[in-house]
């Protein structure tokens, strides 16, 4: 319990956007110009969040590696950011992770600001970048809509002050929960097993006040804290909400978003921690049938059968791609999903998509080189991709494969029948005039009849007068030799001939 709160306490901050938008350099940035260099020495390890002062505030910026992790942790249904800095470089402008990361923004209802970074290149160009926000439905300010758009440079400091008084301004009109009452909470956004200290974990703590020796239960994971350290690695003797620590002291390693309390004593942690692996057993449980039932349905209504072997770097990942992959349903193809699983490739998973003819398709997983090699030994398609659209692109992509491609017909020349001279052994010599465009020796042609298509077919030869010809024009009387399936030609039918290609559908 914390007694009465009457600040509020800081935004916690996350960085979002396109890969080499400048994420990390201004998260930097921010650092070094706010934390003296002597006190966020080189010594400490450096962790995966830090507050910094700004005209007086404290604000709290998550510095874990991009929206995966954010994701990740909003999934599990852990509030971890209050508010989002959207980077876009303005000289890039607009690509799919940055439209991926307002999703998730939006997703996560999560006031926002627009940076347009990298605004001391001579190529920036923010009129051009603030247009592209509005034409993809993120409303900055500037055209009529309501999100601020600052411009920044990460490398030279320009308009930052601005961004984090920005902050702290959306952060005062932002209406909270009063703190009072509240028991101590966390979550965690970072763990390892540390080979000396043993298991540890950043703990960003949401509310009331996180002390030393407290008995603490993180997910499954419990254990009373030995050591707790601030971003700086100074050991402090607590903790309010949103400041990020380091916590030793468990003895297990927690998982990444799992959330944290401070529970009375061990035996409470115990009985919570069995509590809760129980109710997950049984989450399991349904999801898994779920899936099972879905892939099923799925697979039953189309023909061609795209077998896969999903492998994902967690579970909240492989529930996510599911999800995506069973809405992608089409009359012909389909996907079935043989098997899958959390963690790298391995040779058991090659020899199960070898026996069922799957392709493996991994999401950021790796695949040890003796693996790949046994796989391409067996021909064994692997597919491993980095990003959650690109993965369900990669899919529809094999799957699109699997269509027949349309055969798209452009026509040339129409002939008029007028006489049918004998059969041969593989076609029949038919003779007419040709009404419009020509005709080519080798090309497709159609008999129509009544308007309707009663054979298909080829003209093997061709002949004006008694000789062979390789084309005919329109006006011009031809013999041909007709190779084709159907009905036999009459006098009266039409020929209709045509330069055919095919074309690969997509999904
Ligand atoms: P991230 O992938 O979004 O974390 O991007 P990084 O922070 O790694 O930046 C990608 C590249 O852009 C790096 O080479 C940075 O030095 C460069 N960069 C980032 N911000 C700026 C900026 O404001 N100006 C300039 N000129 N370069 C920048």
């Amino acid at each position: 319990m914390t007694g009465e709160t009457t600040q509020k306490r800081p935004p916690v901050v996350v960085v979002l956007g396109h890969v080499d938008h400048g994420k990390t350099t201004l998260l930097d940035y921010i650092r070094k110009s706010n934390v003296a260099e002597k006190e966020s020495g080189g010594i400490t390890q450096h962790i995966g969040a830090y507050q910094i002062e700004h005209n007086g505030k404290m604000l709290t910026f998550l510095d874990t590696p991009g929206h995966e992790a954010f994701s990740e942790m909003r999934r599990r249904g852990a509030h971890v950011a209050d508010i989002a800095i959207l980077v876009v470089a303005a000289d890039e402008g607009i690509k799919p992770q940055t439209l991926e990361a307002a999703r998730h923004i939006e997703n996560a209802k999560l006031p926002f600001v627009v940076a347009l970074n990298r605004i001391d290149k001579p190529n920036a160009d923010s009129p051009r970048i603030k247009k592209q926000l509005s034409e993809n439905n993120i409303l900055i300010e500037e055209w009529g809509g309501k999100v601020p758009a600052l411009e920044v440079s990460a490398k030279t400091g320009k308009g930052i002050p601005e961004l984090l008084d920005m902050l702290l301004l959306l952060w005062d009109l932002e209406e909270i929960p009063a703190e009072t009452g509240l028991s101590t909470q966390g979550v965690v956004i970072e763990s390892r097993l540390d080979p000396r200290r043993g298991p540890s974990a950043t703990i960003l703590v949401t509310s009331g006040v996180l002390k030393k020796n407290d008995a603490l239960i993180c997910g499954e994971a419990i254990g009373k804290i030995r050591i707790l350290e601030d971003f700086k690695g100074v050991e402090i003797a607590q903790a309010t909400a949103s400041t990020p620590v380091l916590v030793t002291g468990m003895e297990t390693v927690p998982v990444l978003g799992d959330t944290c309390e401070v529970v009375a004593n061990a035996e409470e942690a115990i009985r919570r921690s069995e509590a809760l692996v129980e109710k997950r057993k049984e989450e399991q449980k349904a999801a898994d049938a779920l899936l099972q039932a879905a892939s099923a349905g799925v697979v039953a209504a189309s023909k061609h059968i795209l077998p896969i072997i999903l492998k994902t770097d967690t579970k909240g990942s492989e529930e996510a791609i599911i999800e995506a992959l069973l809405r992608m349903t089409h009359d012909e193809v389909a996907l079935k999903i043989i098997e899958h699983s959390v963690g790298d490739i391995t040779e058991a998973d090659v020899k199960s998509a070898e026996s069922t003819r799957a392709a493996i398709m991994g999401f950021r997983v790796t695949l040890p080189r003796a693996v790949e090699q046994y796989a391409r030994v067996r021909g064994v398609r692997v597919v491993i991709l980095e990003l959650i659209y690109e993965f369900i692109e990669g899919v529809r992509k094999e799957l699109s494969l699997l269509l027949p491609a349309e055969i798209v017909k452009t026509q040339m020349g129409k002939v008029s029948l007028l006489a049918i001279f004998k059969r041969e052994k593989d076609g029949i010599i038919i003779g007419g005039r040709i009404t419009s465009g020509k005709v080519v020796r080798g090309a497709w042609c159609d008999i129509v009849r009544n308007g309707a298509i009663v054979s298909e077919g080829k003209i093997r030869e061709l002949k004006i007068a008694k000789d062979d010809a390789s084309e005919a024009k329109e006006g011009q009387e031809c013999g041909m030799l007709y190779v084709g399936k159907g009905e036999v030609p009459q006098v009266g039918d039409a020929v209709e001939v045509y330069e055919r290609f095919e074309k690969r559908r997509e999904l």
